[in-house]
Order: C-alpha cells, then sequence, then structure tokens
C-alpha cells in the first residue's frame, strides 16, 4: 500500500474525531500488531476505538521482525494461542483484502553435533504427542530443504506447519482494516498519561489532548512499562537488542525457516528472495540501535558455515530491533489489579508477532465480554511477585539447552 497515503488518512480521520470531543470505549495505546490486530477485532465487533501511535504504524519490533510464525519449540502455554493464530494467519489475505504474504514454510533446526542431533528423536516425538507434525530429517535429506546447506550438518528436526508472513505488510494490513472496521487510528501522537479516577481508568491525556474511555490497552510493546511508572506499579519488560541483515534478492536457498542449533545462527527466505539473517543471543544492552559491524562478521560467517555457497551473497541493509523480554518469555496479558478498566498486552519476549492474530481476537473477547478466547492466567503480573513457575520447560532455549547442554537463549 502507499504509506504516505495511509498515515494520511489515518491522521485526518483523527483530526476530525478531535473535533467532535474526544470519547471512545476502547482506547488502545501502540500501533504495534498487537494495537492493529486489537483494534480491528474490537472495530469489528462495534466498538468506538481510538489507537494512539507515537510514530507510525509498524515503526518499532512489528515492523522489524522476520515474520518468523513457529510452533515449532512454543511454550505449551502459548500452544494454542499459536495453533489459532496459524488457522487465522492462513486466511488473512482474504479477510483484510491485503497481502500479508503468509504461506506455509515450515522450521528446521539444523546441528554440527552428534550429540544434538541424538535429542531430535525425542523432540520430535515430544511435538507429535501435542498434535504437531515433527520429524527428524536425516543427513542426505537435507538437500531437498536447503539445496546447498553444508556437508558438516549431521541431522535437521523439522515441523511442517509453521509459516511466514511480512510484517510490515501485515501489521498495516491489520491497520487499514481496522481502520475501514471504523477504528480512529492516531499515528504521531503519545500517549503520555493514563487519566484515573478512584479505582477506575478514565482515559489517556497524550501530547495533542486527552480522550475519555472505560478502556485503555497499554500495547506499547517493549515500552509498555512506562505508563505504570507513575502508579507505582513495576512491569519487568526490558530490550534485548537483535540485528538483522538482509541480502540482495537470491535463488531459492531455503524451503523452510532455518536455524542452527549452536552457533545459534538463523535464516529465512521472503517472498522476493531476500534472505533476513540474524544470530542469538539478543543483547541486554538498552534501548541501543547501533548496527555493529562486529557482529555482522559475525552472523556472516555463520551463515557461510552453513551454506557455503552464500559466500558470494551481497548484503544490502542491516537493522536492529528490540526482543521485549519477561524474565520468563512468556508476554503480560492481564487487567491490572485495582485499576478497573486498564489492560496490558505486551512482553512477548522476541516472538509475539506470530501470536498476534490470535491475541487481537483474544483481547477484544477479554475487554468486550469480560472472558478471553483462552486461558490466561499464566500470562499475569502476579507471577513475577513471588517464586517463578520452570518457565523454560519448552522454549527454544531450553530445549536446545538440554539437547546439547548449549546455552541458546535468543534462539528465536
Ligand atoms: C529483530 C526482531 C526479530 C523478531 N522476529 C520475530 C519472528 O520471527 N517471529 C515472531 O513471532 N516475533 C518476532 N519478533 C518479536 C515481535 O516483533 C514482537 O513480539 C511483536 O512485534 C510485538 O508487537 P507489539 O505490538 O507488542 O509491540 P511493538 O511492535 O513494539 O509496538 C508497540 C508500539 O507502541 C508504540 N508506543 C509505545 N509507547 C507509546 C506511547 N506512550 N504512546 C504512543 N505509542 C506508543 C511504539 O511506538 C510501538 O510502535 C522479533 C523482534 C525483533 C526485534
Amino acid at each position: 500500500m502507499d504509506r504516505d497515503k495511509g498515515v494520511n488518512a489515518f491522521n485526518s480521520k483523527a483530526a476530525k474525531v478531535m473535533a467532535r470531543g474526544d470519547t471512545a470505549d476502547v482506547v488502545i495505546v501502540g500501533g504495534g500488531i498487537v494495537g492493529c490486530t486489537t483494534a480491528y477485532n474490537l472495530a469489528r465487533r462495534g466498538a468506538r476505538v481510538v489507537l494512539f501511535e507515537k510514530d507510525d504504524i509498524a515503526q518499532e519490533a512489528s515492523g522489524r521482525n522476520r515474520g518468523n510464525i513457529r510452533l515449532q519449540l512454543r511454550d505449551r502455554l502459548e500452544l494454542p494461542l499459536v495453533r489459532e493464530a496459524i488457522a487465522l494467519w492462513q486466511r488473512a489475505d482474504e479477510e483484510l483484502g491485503m497481502s500479508t504474504e503468509y504461506r506455509t514454510t515450515g522450521n528446521l533446526l539444523v546441528t554440527y553435533h552428534d550429540d544434538i542431533a541424538a535429542g531430535f528423536a525425542a523432540e520430535a516425538e515430544r511435538h507429535r504427542g501435542l498434535g504437531i507434525d515433527a520429524r527428524v530429517v536425516p543427513r542426505d535429506e537435507l538437500r531437498e530443504h536447503v539445496p546447498d546447506i553444508s556437508p558438516d550438518i549431521v541431522a535437521g528436526f523439522l515441523t511442517t506447519e509453521d509459516g511466514h508472513a511480512n510484517p510490515q505488510k501485515a501489521t498495516w494490513a491489520f491497520a487499514t482494516a481496522a481502520r475501514r472496521a471504523g477504528a480512529d487510528i492516531r499515528t504521531g501522537t503519545r500517549v503520555t498519561s493514563l487519566m484515573i479516577e478512584g479505582a477506575a481508568v478514565r482515559g489517556v491525556a497524550t501530547d495533542q489532548g486527552t480522550v475519555s474511555a472505560p478502556v485503555v490497552l497499554n500495547a506499547g510493546g517493549v515500552r509498555a512499562p512506562g505508563l505504570f511508572v507513575p502508579l507505582g506499579i513495576t512491569v519487568p519488560i526490558t530490550p534485548a537488542k537483535h540485528q538483522i541483515l538482509v541480502t540482495a534478492r537470491l535463488p531459492l536457498v531455503t524451503r523452510p525457516y532455518l536455524r542452527c542449533a549452536g552457533p545459534r545462527v538463523s535464516f529465512c527466505q521472503t517472498l522476493e528472495g531476500t534472505l533476513l539473517l540474524g544470530m542469538g543471543p539478543a543483547q541486554a544492552v538498552g534501548f541501543d540501535t547501533s548496527v555493529s559491524r562486529v557482529h555482522m562478521s559475525n552472523i556472516m560467517r555463520e551463515t557461510i558455515r552453513l551454506v557455503p555457497t552464500l559466500a558470494s551473497a551481497p548484503v544490502v541493509r542491516a537493522w536492529t530491533g528490540w526482543f521485549e523480554m519477561t524474565p520468563d518469555d512468556l508476554p503480560v496479558i492481564t487487567e491490572i489489579p485495582d485499576h478497573r478498566g486498564f489492560y496490558i498486552c505486551a512482553g512477548f519476549s522476541g516472538h509475539g508477532f506470530a501470536l498476534a492474530p490470535a491475541i487481537g481476537r483474544l483481547m477484544a473477547h477479554l475487554i468486550l465480554d469480560g472472558a478471553a478466547t483462552h486461558p490466561i492466567d499464566a500470562f499475569g503480573l502476579d507471577r513475577f511477585a513471588g517464586a517463578q513457575r520452570d518457565a523454560r520447560e519448552h522454549t527454544p532455549a531450553s530445549v536446545i539447552s538440554r539437547l546439547g547442554r548449549l546455552t541458546a537463549e535468543g534462539l528465536h
């Protein structure tokens, strides 16, 4: 879509609503994929929604991610959400009337190490036990998936139902469909504080005026904790920097999203043929956006080791973004105790793009019906108060770590 036209359309509508005197049923803070899918679902159900985005749609994590829609090594608590999300992604283009470039690609985890490969069979069986199509790919079949993969790779672990979408296009598609359904999307407007009366939220103040609403959703991604500070509430969501390199368009390199279990380089090939390359772990260096040349060469070195023919692949761009990490890698999705009408949906810890269509639907149900579409008890804020669950039971990091006693934090 023509982005400039999109922005102007959003803002000119906003100006009219400002003039009407500002009330809404629901205010959403944040024009990332979570804010936009929620706005879409709420507006479709007839709620009057105002969404504020301080910059533009998909400027932060939602526009900087790699679009991997992963079932593989997904925490069991998120599994129902990702299953529903995949069903929604499959029909998103038709429903939204715009392309998200969604397609089924699968996820392939590969290794150079026999001790890690030895654990793949049990992992595949565990996945099948959860109803996920999964299998071990022996060395001599790897080239069916990645034609030029290094002969040093000893085996792979494949799940076939995972998918891929274009993050920018998808977020804009949801924003545009939300607007068509009646949501008022105001870009270039920062929410500066909440308006609170007694134990209930009454709306928000922005750098361009106030809007009254009985419900406010904080979908501010890694910046979500900021609005809680004046309330004396600590939300443990912190940034971890992840760097992406983009190659020129190439002939087929990989069909599935390809990840290596130590060194943790990974990449996918977009519909247009570019590769999006990255390597974990993400770095906890605060709100730093610098692109590191050293990290670029490390990513390239390990990519070429994995697929030697990529030695001649031109790298055309690089960027960084922040994973929005919580202590247990799970999101925070809840109404805030003692602040009726104030919700948070953030902290997806580097894997929230995949879930977003289901999350938008869940939030609309939670807000309008008082009941979520899936259990969310595990996603409350109270879990950070006391002893934490054995959180990393089946996260990518824990499983790889278990398989090969490698630290695999940041394997996203
Ligand atoms: C490099 C990278 C790769 C990733 N790869 C994947 C992947 O392959 N698959 C996957 O599932 N996930 C991936 N992720 C994670 C995924 O991008 C995020 O989990 C997801 O985009 C979070 O969406 P969000 O809407 O919660 O947050 P965001 O996209 O960060 O959106 C929040 C928005 O809120 C706005 N905002 C904040 N505060 C205010 C305020 N006070 N007023 C107005 N606006 C405000 C911000 O400007 C921002 O636009 C990756 C992330 C990164 C950085």
